[in-house]
């Protein structure tokens, strides 16, 4: 199965946006919001142009209880053509989960598999040593094969709280293990926000030249305000798909602890606002972005991180500046915006 002919991901924008709030940036709040309202605000993503959407997560409603109405989520949202909505599987549990709901046709259309790049958060995070995680991608990969969309993520790619510096040989044998499983879609993530620029476009040039048929997804966090640097140097070193949420909610499962502070992804309405002003197609009506901001603070009750929303959108970006494209994929000759 494949979507691509028909995904808005080739529409003419010239970088690809998964809207992560709904299941990464859900996972890290104590409350819980009714389905209900999830379902809303993914339609909402949608409606104003994702390509993606991450919409929840078939994990064991005993560690994240957030996501125990997955099936249900499922059933009640509404599909737009062109559109992947993406659930997260940690288990084969996870991915006969998604299969029984893909059978009685109200699935996810794409799902995601997670290995970590260091042992310790591999065992903190998933119970699993990497190499039995390995083994279970493989039997996971293999079940769902042929009806979704497959996406690797490699977790602490760029650093990991408990073995620090992370091998890059190793991170890129494990996108090559991907490859091998028929995963040809590969998010790098950045889990606590250790990366540099530096590192980021490093480890992303290198996948790129390695595996130039595996599609980079970059998946980081803000941990320290580097997110968006991280992104830019992302976008130079020709990454097409970029993760985050509104608001820069997000982060790990609030049972499952590593790390700390601020943990959230990278803001969505801070990074559009950015891509826009450079020129860079996002493919999102930015004319519906601080509605939707507004949207998930009412969700969550609370004013949430993103500048954008309290500063407003940058004036200049009416007249984008031509985009230059320094990295080859995205952002190809345009002459600036009317
Ligand atoms: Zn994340």
């Amino acid at each position: 199965m494949t979507h691509d002919d028909v995904s808005r991901e080739n529409d003419g924008r010239d970088v690809v946006l998964c809207e992560c709030f709904a299941r990464d940036g859900l996972q890290h709040e104590p409350g819980q919001l009714s389905t209900d309202d999830k379902v809303a605000l993914i339609d909402r993503f949608a409606a104003m142009g994702f390509a993606r959407v991450e919409a929840t997560s078939y994990s064991n409603p005993q560690v994240v209880p957030q996501f125990a109405d997955a099936s249900d989520l499922l059933r009640r949202l509404p599909r737009r053509p062109g559109v992947f909505y993406k659930a997260t599987c940690a288990n084969l549990r996870a991915v006969e989960r998604a299969l029984a709901d893909a059978d009685a046709g109200r699935g996810a259309n794409e799902i995601s598999l997670l290995v970590s790049a260091t042992n310790s958060h591999s065992l903190k995070n998933l119970a699993r040593s990497r190499a039995d995680q390995w083994e279970n991608i493989r039997a996971m990969a293999s079940a769902a094969s042929g009806r979704f969309r497959l996406v690797g993520t490699v977790s602490m790619a760029f650093g990991c709280p408990f073995e620090g510096r992370v091998d890059v040989r190793e991170v890129l044998a494990d996108v090559g293990r991907f490859r091998d499983a028929g995963v040809l879609h590969v998010a790098l993530g950045d889990t606590t926000g250790t990366a540099t620029p530096r590192s980021a476009a490093a480890l992303f040039r290198g996948m790129r030249s390695a595996y130039p048929d595996v599609v980079p997804i970059a998946h980081f966090h803000d941990t320290r305000g580097t997110g968006i640097a991280n992104y830019m140097a992302a976008l130079d070193a020709g990454v097409r798909h970029f993760d985050c949420a509104f608001g820069g909610v997000g982060g790990h499962p609030t049972r499952v602890k590593y790390g700390g502070g601020h943990t959230g992804n990278v803001c969505t309405e801070d990074l559009v606002d950015l891509f826009e002003t450079m020129g860079v197609r996002t493919g999102i009506d930015t004319g519906a972005l601080l509605q939707a901001v507004e949207a998930c603070e009412a969700a969550l009750g609370r004013e949430l991180e993103g500048r954008v929303a309290r500063s407003g959108l940058n004036p200049l970006r009416e007249s984008a500046e031509p985009a230059e494209s320094p990295g080859g994929a995205p952002g190809s000759s345009r002459a600036a915006a009317p």
